[in-house]
């Protein structure tokens, strides 16, 4: 049997707020088992449970919200949860969003395994994908179908020299997340990041925490992490949101110029049909990317 997880105690960081470009500080906690994920919105008091039913706005981010309170920005944090295989943690915020960090999932990873991981007594459950579902948007599309492990394959296809046809696919059964995905950083192309904080968002956004882009190649001196760090990077997203399902996947996915709103309205579809998933304890002989914490390197 695999067992659930959490951290073995709280942990806390500060950062900045992408949108907001203000300090925010987190606190990452254990749960209980069954907890899944919840994230608190510690100066207002209120709890938002880190599922699809909660996002309230996908544009620029996944944002989750309840009433008044919102939190945007969860999809680096849910994606290192996800590929280091928590099941249950309490997550407080005390603004309007995650911290962006340096724009990938690294130093919550970095986070976590400081806090360290412990296994709860109780079996880990997955959601295992009994059939494909899929949905498409003009030239955006994306599936879920059933495979033995957690598969993520992503075709990154912008007018652009180092992003056009530019295809990435992880096995998450063989490949660990930390080294291979979550050291990606989100990307902008300096003109939009320019139209975005003339509009008063993405104020905290600069080349500390996304890889910038100009029409011809990467503005950041230190150019980039790996050759394909964009796509890695809508891998990481992806896998973030795809946890918005409230368990780890047992299946693959495959988008094409897909991004947090397709995500989430393909997580509403698979579990808008019943016939098209179980919920099963995770046997050790399947893979899921929740497993593959033993032979991750981190580096932050
Ligand atoms: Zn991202």
């Amino acid at each position: 049997m695999i067992q659930q997880r959490t951290l073995d105690h709280s942990i806390r960081c500060s950062g900045i707020g992408l949108h907001t470009g203000k300090k925010i500080e987190l606190v990452l906690n254990p749960a209980e088992v069954d907890t899944g994920i919840v994230f608190i919105r510690s100066d207002l008091g209120i709890e938002i449970q880190g599922h699809v039913d909660s996002v309230v706005d996908t544009r620029l981010c996944t944002t989750i919200g309840k009433g008044e309170a919102k939190i945007a920005t969860i999809e680096h944090i849910m994606s290192a949860l996800a590929g280091l295989g928590i099941d249950n943690a309490r997550i407080e915020v005390n603004g309007t969003e995650v911290p962006v960090m340096d724009g990938s999932a690294s130093p919550f990873v970095f986070l976590i395994q400081c806090a360290g991981i412990v296994e709860q007594n109780k079996a880990k459950k997955v959601l295992r994908i009994l059939k494909r579902v899929s949905i498409e948007d003009k030239d955006k599309s994306c599936a879920l179908y059933p495979a033995s492990g957690f598969r993520v394959s992503y075709l990154l296809d912008y007018p652009h020299p180092l992003l056009s046809n530019c295809k990435v696919s992880f096995d998450f059964s063989r490949q660990a997340y930390a080294r291979e995905v979550g050291r990606a950083r989100t990307f902008g192309f300096i003109h939009e990041v320019e139209a975005l904080q003339k509009a008063g968002l993405a104020l905290g956004g600069s080349m500390d925490n996304a890889v910038v882009l100009d029409k011809y190649g990467v503005l950041n001196t230190g150019g980039l992490r790996y050759a394909d760090e964009c796509a890695r990077h809508k891998v990481l997203d992806t896998v973030g949101d795809l946890f918005l399902a409230g368990y780890p996947l047992v299946g693959a996915f495959e988008g094409e110029r897909s991004g947090h709103a397709m995500n989430c309205a393909i997580v509403k579809a698979l579990l808008a049909d019943e016939s098209a998933w179980v919920i099963e304890d995770l046997k050790e002989d399947v893979h899921t990317v929740s497993t593959q914490t033993s032979s991750q390197s981190i580096t932050v």
